[in-house]
């Protein structure tokens, strides 16, 4: 196995015609392969190994550079030249931005909304890379895709949540890519589902392919979040814990919004992610797809220079209580929601009491309803007087809440 690439990246002078000093973009193929090194290569294709095998084969750490992040920034579509090259060229003059991306075949939920520039978009996009030195990556969803990005000199190839969900498409893609060693980023399945993630992995670590990396982009959630694909936290972190691959935090798909990008990159900092995705658009309010998430390379710029870059130095224990720690936190944002959606609920009760004269309290019922639920809750492992304080909180602010309801009708 090797790790040397050929990624067709130009060693010229020409890779900063924006006059952005060296050192700020990444440039020839000694770079690019620096970057890389990111990649922690696990098997060889004559020898695969299963997912189990694969954090026994190579502890090495994910960068080799300490305190590196991969930052990974551009359009979530290829739209025109003008604004993939404008992207860049203002996203290569911050220094740390290390590639460029941007979507050319589109999954839209609905037909007849914009669906990517296809191959056209393949022009533009390598045109930013030759005049930025930034290497490029794209989503392939098909054999064709995989045919065409590699004609026009992508370096990484990711594969979306969307199409992750289907084995069949899985291993079609696995099969296109058999022999050929580029970097392929996979991002979680749109289900929250591990096995599938893992499975994905599975399937081009038995292609030969040997520089997977991971893409947590949050997960379909049965009920709203303020969040548009629920993080999750514990699920990529039980990844890296099973396969010894890099993982990217995609904080844009996390989010759906500008507000929370900040913060939300900032915790996949804190919880030892290896590298961060966000989109960025030179006129986000005219983006053709997710312009409520992209942000200008300025604001990106800010938002990168608010962040705490962690050291990567810490071991397995500080990354394992990190995904601990995030489990918690998003138990208790599940918690605040389902407290905000009972009162609501509460206080239709109370609407409906008012208009036909039914009491507030109505002693009996509680009673019998926290007797079931320190019931169920000793079963679970609770304390009684755990179970009582809570719900003893919880009924009196409804209780509050419906008599304000009822005296306001008045
Ligand atoms: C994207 O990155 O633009 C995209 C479509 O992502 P996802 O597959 O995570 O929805
Ligand atoms: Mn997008």
């Amino acid at each position: 196995m090797t790790n040397d690439m050929h990624l067709g990246i130009e060693e010229t002078d020409s890779c900063h015609p924006s006059g952005v000093p060296m050192e700020s973009a990444v440039c020839g193929q000694q770079e690019l392969h620096n970057l890389l090194n990111v990649l922690r290569p696990y098997g060889t294709a004559q020898n695969p190994v299963g997912v189990r095998d694969i954090k026994q084969v190579d502890s090495s750490p994910a960068f080799t550079d300490q305190d590196t992040s991969l930052i990974i920034a551009g359009p979530c579509s290829v739209e025109s030249e003008d604004q993939i090259i404008s992207t860049a060229q203002a996203l290569v003059q911050i220094p740390e931005v290390k590639m460029l991306r941007g979507g050319i075949w589109k999954p839209r939920t609905r037909p007849d909304a914009f669906e990517g520039r296809g191959e056209q978009g393949l022009v533009w996009l390598r045109e930013a890379k030759h005049a930025t030195g930034l290497p490029i990556a794209t989503e392939v969803a098909t054999p064709e895709h995989v045919e065409l990005a590699l004609k026009y000199e992508v370096d990484v190839l990711w594969i979306g949540a969307r199409t992750v969900v289907n084995p069949f498409s899985v291993q079609q893609l696995a099969d296109a890519l058999n022999g050929v060693d580029i970097p392929v980023f996979i991002k979680n399945p749109v289900s929250p589902d591990l096995n599938l993630w893992l499975g994905a992995f599975e399937r081009f670590l038995k292609a030969g392919l040997t520089q997977l990396a991971a893409i947590h982009r949050g997960f379909a959630y049965y009920k709203e979040t303020p969040y548009r694909n629920f993080p999750m936290w514990e699920i990529p972190i039980e990844l890296t814990q099973r396969l010894n691959v890099p993982l990217i935090t995609d904080v844009s798909h996390i989010c759906g919004n500008r507000e929370l990008l900040q913060a939300t990159a900032q915790k996949a900092l804190d919880l030892a992610t290896d590298g961060l995705m966000l989109e960025c658009h030179i006129n986000p309010d005219a983006a053709l797809t997710d312009g409520k998430q992209q942000i200008t390379p300025d604001e990106l710029k800010l938002l990168l220079a608010n962040l705490t870059f962690r050291s990567r130095q810490s071991g397995d224990v500080e990354r394992d209580l990190a995904g601990l720690r995030g489990e918690i936190d998003d138990i208790d944002s599940e918690l605040l929601q389902l407290l905000a959606r009972r009162m609501e609920v509460s206080e239709q009760i109370g609407e409906y009491k008012k208009r036909n004269n039914v009491t507030v309290v109505q002693m009996d019922r509680w009673k019998k309803i926290l007797a079931d639920h320190i019931a169920t809750g000793e079963e679970m492992g609770l304390s009684a007087v755990l179970i009582n304080k809570v719900f003893d909180a919880v009924h009196q602010a409804s209780i509050e809440r419906q008599g304000r309801v009822m005296g306001n009708e008045d």
